[in-house]
């Protein structure tokens, strides 16, 4: 059983299955908005002679999508069009950039009478036509013609030309890919995936692996480990095991071919940016490997925020602190954090220590380590936001993090009501010495500060994993 097994997907406060996905009320709300906008293009586009139907497709189709992690992000949802005829019995069928045409046109006519569709990308694009909404989610409508008698569909690509491209096939494919006792294993182990894809290129944008690319790699690593599913593995260990193969595989051979087609390469990644993801992907295996042999839940926690950042979860605790194996001390003292609290004014209100147990929103606070002397010089400080809560769910805000050498204090405003972490951890030379969880409690009516009750802090104590 995987070390962080528990915060992968077990009975933890917080998993990193729970950050990363889309709750049923969330995946409803899509679906009521895919359906209204499916219905209103199949009645209007069948003004054009042709039956229209239209299909799901993407990461909603799969099981795979992933909520937004950062403010601004959208989900995506991809619903196909499709327009039926013969080709052997029509003598004049629509061109390409006809069918783009049609479906651009009644999406703006659709948003002139939908307030909550905010606008439809104008120019198009390539392959799709895609509508924005004001709730961070868009819908793209990639059109296709349909050949029913030879089961045969095409993509309408807005520079004219026809593309081979079918959806279903791929999508078969990938639900036959493992038997159904392990299907929804691997719709968690793609969405990992996806969850690190969002926050490991945010910099780098053009280095960041197609959603398609991700769902493919995983499942054919995943299909290899036949023995594993068999005895049942948890989840980190199989997310270890894919990131081992997908790491092999892609350094050898950049190539990822479609499955239903073996002519086409879905690694999209540029020349230029293939360098940068296969660092990134060295980090998520080192990440991986470092969890693949820490001692304890911590351990293997702290190793997995490396990759992961603010979407994984910590265990549920106050501090925790590194023993050295030999001689079973602490390597160090767990720092203190002092929060001041202060209204838009600039007036302090209030000073905590290690915690906030209630605060309003639209409040700014300063954290700052008390002790800084007890830090080994040169200490590399990171202090991490993780969000909870439907607010910032709602927003698509689930953290952040600052990082920097000697980096004592950090400010944050409060957004957002809920229970929210900042965590500080304390590096040498990439080791880590010593970890503070702050808990910082935003209520929407908070009026005054209440002075801090005091309690007993929550300690975990960890041996220092293993370095390679
Ligand atoms: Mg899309």
């Amino acid at each position: 059983m995987g070390k962080a097994a528990r915060l992968f997907n077990g009975n933890a406060d917080q998993t990193l299955r729970s950050r990363v996905t889309p709750t049923e009320d969330q995946r409803q709300f899509l679906q009521q908005q895919w359906n209204k906008l499916a219905d209103y293009l199949k009645s209007e586009l069948a003004n054009y002679g042709y039956t229209v139907s239209t299909w799901l497709q993407g990461s909603y189709k799969y099981g795979t999508l992933i909520k937004p992690v950062h403010k601004g992000e959208e989900y995506d949802v991809d619903v196909g069009i499709y327009f039926e005829w013969d080709p052997k019995e029509t003598n004049a069928a629509p061109t390409p950039s006809q069918l783009r045409d049609w479906v651009q046109r009644h999406l703006i006519e659709y948003a002139s009478t939908t307030p909550e569709l905010q606008e439809v990308e104008q120019p198009a694009k390539e392959r799709c036509s895609r509508a924005i909404y004001a709730q961070q989610f868009h819908i793209d409508t990639p059109t296709y013609h349909l050949d029913r008698a030879r089961e045969r569909r095409r993509l309408a690509c807005l520079s004219g030309k026809w593309e081979d491209s079918d959806p279903k096939k791929i999508y078969k494919w990938f639900k036959e890919v493992v038997g159904s006792d392990d299907r929804e294993q691997l719709r968690r182990l793609v969405r990992y995936l996806k969850g690190w894809s969002a926050v490991a290129f945010v910099d780098t944008p053009a280095a960041r692996p197609s959603s398609i690319f991700l769902t493919v790699v995983a499942a054919e690593a995943f299909e290899g480990m036949w023995l594993q599913r068999f005895s049942g593995i948890a989840d980190d260990d199989a997310l270890i095991a894919i990131v081992e193969k997908a790491y092999i595989r892609l350094t050898k051979d950049r190539r990822v071919f479609n499955p239903v087609d073996t002519v086409e390469d879905i690694n999209r990644i540029p020349d230029d940016a293939w360098e940068t993801f296969l660092t990134r992907l060295t980090l998520l295996h080192d990440a991986a490997q470092s969890a693949k042999s820490a001692e304890d839940e911590s351990s293997a926690a702290l190793a997995w925020e490396e990759a992961f950042s603010f979407l994984m979860p910590l265990p549920e605790t106050d501090e925790v602190e590194f023993v050295d194996a030999s001689t079973d001390r602490a390597i160090m003292q767990v720092p203190e954090v002092d929060i001041s609290v202060y209204d838009n004014d600039g007036t302090l209100l209030q000073t905590y220590r290690n915690e906030v147990p209630t605060v309003s929103k639209g409040r700014s606070l300063k954290f700052s380590i008390v002790n800084p002397h007890i830090l080994p010089g040169f200490a590399d400080i990171s202090w991490t936001v993780r969000n909870e809560g439907e607010e910032s769910d709602g927003v698509g805000d689930l953290g952040h993090t600052r990082r920097g050498i000697g980096m004592f204090s950090v400010e944050e405003s409060t957004a957002y009501v809920g229970r929210h972490f900042m965590d500080c951890v304390v590096r040498l030379n990439g080791s880590i010495y010593a970890v503070r969880r702050i808990l910082v409690n935003i209520r929407p009516n908070q009026q005054r500060q209440i002075a801090q009750q005091s309690r007993a802090w929550m300690k975990l104590r960890t041996r220092r994993g293993r370095r390679k």
